[in-house]
This record gives structure tokens, sequence and C-alpha cells, in this order.
């Protein structure tokens, strides 16, 4: 019998590539959404195409329109679907936004997690399902920490990450106090060609593709002096599979070890059109958030040490990857237009 994953959040950059590789595998999947609208049911769909997957769409894939919030509706899902896995994707992402809409960021990335876990808690079937949360390195934002692992303290300084650290403390209750296999990926920044341009490495790659091909003259970013630990998407969620087929549940930190300025980035995206970024890159404050995390700098060791992970890209490729995938995706638009 085929194993069955539910992904919530399945549009999302993490959601598509961790359903690829579950379709790759075998696995059927179920991912959630909360508008099972066209344009949400084409960006999967067109994913898996892209992937040479396409029979996989009617054998392999089931859509399902819910509202985590919904625990009734959480709950009756989890009974319908007996997945073998459960990986929770799916929440306000938007760090920046987050100190926008405090109330909703919260509600989303919280009470779905609260919804997921007791559905599992609650539900009948003979094998529980595991569980896995997409947490966030966020949570160590405020840290004078050169280099943050598990045991770094915790020092959330935005609605976002207060919500992901409340969310991942949900997750060791009902490990330690229910037993289930239930854990947190502490996750590190993450890029790939689907990553939005509401983030600013998405902003970026697109500018840089637009800017290319004439079709904008400059890309206006907030404060340009970032950095992150930058790692790959794909080698992210395979860490997210290391961790629901391990013996025992755990929560490990996915990260690079490596920190880069957010200049590097555009040094490498803006070379790939051979440009100079700082003659088309201007900054606005209006742009900054109200506090920024300094330098996220993620230590991998105890998933590589226990589950065997290692990144396997290498950031300048990721980042022309991406300055490519959105040069064609441009010039696509452009011809349609
Ligand atoms: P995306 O923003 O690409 O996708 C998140 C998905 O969640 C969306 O496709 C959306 O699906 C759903 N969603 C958005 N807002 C809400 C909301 N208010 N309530 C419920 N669902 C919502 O994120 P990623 O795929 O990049 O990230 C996956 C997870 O990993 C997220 O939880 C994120 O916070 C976390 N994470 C990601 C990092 C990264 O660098 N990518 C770093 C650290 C943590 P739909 O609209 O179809 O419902």
């Amino acid at each position: 019998m085929a194993r069955v994953a539910l992904i919530t959040g399945i549009s999302g950059q993490d959601g598509l590539l961790l359903t690829g590789q579950l379709i790759r595998d075998g696995y059927v999947v179920h991912g959630t959404t909360r508008h099972c609208s066209t344009s949400h049911i084409e960006r999967v769909r067109s994913y898996l195409i892209s992937q040479h997957l396409t029979e996989a769409i009617d054998q392999q894939l089931k859509l399902v329109e819910v509202s985590l919030l919904d625990a009734e509706a959480v709950g009756n899902l989890v009974d319908e679907v007996a997945p073998d896995e459960i990986y929770h994707l799916a929440g306000q992402s938007r760090v920046g936004r987050s100190f926008e809409i405090p109330v909703e960021t919260f509600e989303a990335n919280t009470q779905s997690t609260m919804n997921l876990l007791e559905a599992v808690r609650q539900s009948k079937l003979t094998d529980k399902p595991r569980f896995l949360l997409a947490g966030s390195a966020e949570i160590f934002g405020g840290s004078d920490e050169q280099i943050l692992s598990e045991t770094s303290r915790y020092a959330p300084r935005s609605p976002y990450a207060a919500s992901k650290l409340s969310a991942q403390m949900l997750v060791e209750t009902y490990r330690e106090s229910y037993g289930l296999f239930a854990c947190t990926a502490i996750l590190f920044n993450h890029e790939s060609p689907l990553r939005s341009a509401d983030f600013v490495t998405g902003k970026i790659v697109k500018g840089v593709a637009r800017i290319a091909l004439g079709l904008d003259q400059k890309l206006v970013l907030g404060n340009l002096g970032i950095g992150r630990d930058w790692g790959d998407a794909s080698d992210t969620v395979e860490a997210m599979r290391l961790m629901l087929s391990a013996s025992s549940p755990e929560d490990f930190v996915v990260a690079t070890g490596e920190w880069r300025p957010l200049t590097e980035f555009l040094d490498v995206a803006f070379r790939v059109v051979g440009l100079d970024w700082r003659d088309y890159v201007e900054s606005s404050s209006e742009l900054y958030r109200p506090v920024d995390a300094p330098r996220l700098v993620g230590d991998a060791s105890k998933i590589k040490a226990k589950l065997g992970w290692r990144p396997r890209s290498e950031f300048t490729e990721m980042v022309e990857r991406m300055v490519k995938h959105h040069l064609i995706a441009e010039r696509g638009s452009d011809c349609i237009e």
C-alpha cells in the first residue's frame, strides 16, 4: 500500500517541492489550501507538469479546501485521509507582514497547529500519523549567540516569531505529554525558483530578470545591511522527510551554517545577467521592518550527526537557478502581455 502524506499549505514553495519529492517516491499526497481556486489548483498542477509528473496529478494527488482554524473540519480531515505523515507548512509566513496583522498571524500559525495536534491525538487511527511543524529560526531573532542550535535561547522579535515559538511549544507539549510522534523543523531561510516575490530574495530575482529584459529600470528594497543563512528549499524539505522517518521524534535546526550579506545575494543575482546591482538597486527606509534579526546562522550539527542530512546545493548555483527561472517566466509574461 502506498504511503499517504497530508501537507498543509501545499501551494507554497515548500509544499510544492515536498509534493514533488513524495510523489516521486510513490506517496499519495493530500494537500490543503484555503482556497481551491483555479489559480491555486493551477499552481500545483503546473509545478507537477514542469517536473514531468503529469500522470500523478490524477493518481497520487488530492487537493482539499479547508480552514485550519476549524477544529472540527481538521479532525474530520485527519480521520478521512488517515495519513502516515503530516507536514504542517501552512501559515502566515511573512515576518514583515506579521507586524501589520499580528492577530491573524498568531491565529494562523498557532491555532492551526493546535487543531492538527488535537486531531492526531483524538483520532481513532491504529497508527497515529507522524507530525512535523515547519518552525522558524526567527524564534532566535534577538539572540546574541553567534551560531544558533536547538539549545540556543529563544528571543522572538516579531509577532511571526512569537507565533512560531508558541506552535513549537505546542508540538513539544503533545510529544512529551501525549506521546505523539511530533517534531519541529527549526528552519533557517531557504530559497528556490518558487520563492514568491513577497520575500526579498524572490523580489530580487524577479527584479533582476525584469531589468535584464528592459521591463523595469530599478529595484527598490528595504534594509540592504541584513544577511541570512540561505539554504536551498529542496534540501530543506528533504530534511523534513528525514525527521519523520527517524526512530524517535526530535526537533532539529535545518541550516547551512553560512551567513551571507544581502549584498552578496545581489552580486550573484545581477552577475547572471552581466549587470552590477549598484547601478539599479535603491534602498527605501519605508520598506524597513520595525525590527530586523541581525545575524541568524544555524548550527545543523545535530541533524547531520543523527539523521545524516547534508545540504547538497551550493549558494551561487541556487541563486543562478532562481534568476534563470525568472528570465524565462518574465519573457513568457511579456509575450502574453
Ligand atoms: P509560503 O508562503 O510559500 O506558503 C505558505 C502557504 O501557507 C501558502 O501557500 C498558503 O496557502 C498558506 N497560508 C498563507 N497564509 C495563511 C494563513 N493566514 N492561514 C493559513 N494558511 C496560510 O511559505 P513556504 O512554503 O516558504 O514556507 C513553509 C512554512 O515554513 C511556513 O510555515 C513558513 O513560515 C515556514 N518557514 C519558511 C521559511 C522559508 O525561508 N521559506 C523559513 C522558516 C520557516 P493557501 O493560500 O493555499 O492556503
